[in-house]
């Protein structure tokens, strides 16, 4: 079976350097390899994400001269698929709601800081801090019914005493460069939200279900997902599904050498074009000419 390929982003903005690196990598990658490259739009933040912004990926993309297969899968579109993983995980009871607003969130971290350091994730988030994990069924019930908003948060304690040995297969650079098998720690991440009342599913659980449903084998994608990484391994074994390879490539920065954001202008790829620079160009920039 040839290799399966994706590049998944997020129609929240317009596409930088940093996009067009990633994608040229998958593209190569699958040309190399007589693969299959598929496009993802993860576009389940309906606040943040834009038509406009998806037309735009299409286009810039062809710009760059990368194919894909279609149809293309939008994330949208099979929220019932990312629901059927979430009553999996429930069923297997390491799925609570939790209602504390935002706000709440971060007085229960300033009480737990005051008494001593308070862990945070990978990265640099506080971890759920709140204890409705521990409300009593009745309780629990009440509070749904009663149409408070929630966040359904996996347990993690628990999901963990369902693996042992979690590990990743990384062929670009683990967590201390190296390249192999590497160990998984979920437990860093705390209790994640994997779906909210109003949204079934969140970037951790619809990524693992795509990947899996899209038969990818190698994900390619970049340094800023390494230690999430970890949370998805976990996904996969609690869900039975299989595993791919995962490639994380480093990151485009700026100058100053800050991560680029959607909102950075200049190294924008329609800014580029617009200054005259050619697909060649780009490749060049990110080091691919
Ligand atoms: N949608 C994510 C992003 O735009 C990428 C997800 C992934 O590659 O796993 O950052």
């Amino acid at each position: 079976m040839p290799p399966v390929f994706r590049f998944a982003p997020s129609p929240n903005g317009l596409l930088h350097l940093g996009h067009a690196y990633s994608a040229l990598l998958n593209f190569d990658r699958a040309r190399e390899t007589g693969g299959r490259l598929l496009l993802r739009i993860e576009d389940i933040d309906t606040t943040r994400c834009r038509p406009a912004y998806e037309t735009a990926i299409y286009e810039d993309l062809a710009w760059l001269g990368i194919a894909w297969e279609t149809p293309v899968r939008r994330q949208s579109e099979h929220l019932a698929d990312y629901r059927a993983a979430l009553d999996r995980l429930s069923a297997l009871g390491l799925v609570y709601p939790a209602f504390e607003s935002r706000a709440e969130i971060a007085r229960l971290v300033a009480v737990r800081e005051a008494n001593g350091p308070w862990p945070r994730d990978p990265d640099g988030a506080p971890l759920y801090p709140g204890e409705a994990k521990l409300l009593p069924a009745p309780e629990r019930d009440r509070l749904v019914a009663s149409g408070r908003p929630y966040a359904l948060r996996l347990d993690m304690i628990a999901a963990c005493r369902h693996v042992t040995g979690l590990t990743w297969s990384e062929l670009g650079e683990g967590p201390d460069g190296e390249r192999g098998i590497v160990t998984a720690r979920p437990e860093a991440w705390g209790d994640v939200i994997l779906a909210r009342k109003e949204t079934p599913t969140s970037y951790h659980l619809s990524v693992v279900v795509d990947d899996a449903l899209q038969g990818v084998s190698e994900i390619v994608r970049g340094q800023d997902l390494l230690y999430a990484t970890a949370v998805h391994r976990l996904l996969q074994v609690l869900l039975g599904l299989p595993e791919p390879a995962y490639r994380h490539h480093p990151l485009i920065r700026d100058e100053a050498g800050r991560k680029l954001s959607k909102s950075s202008q200049s190294t924008g790829l329609r800014a580029l074009r617009a200054a005259g620079i050619t697909p060649a160009g780009v490749r060049q920039l990110v080091g691919l000419g």
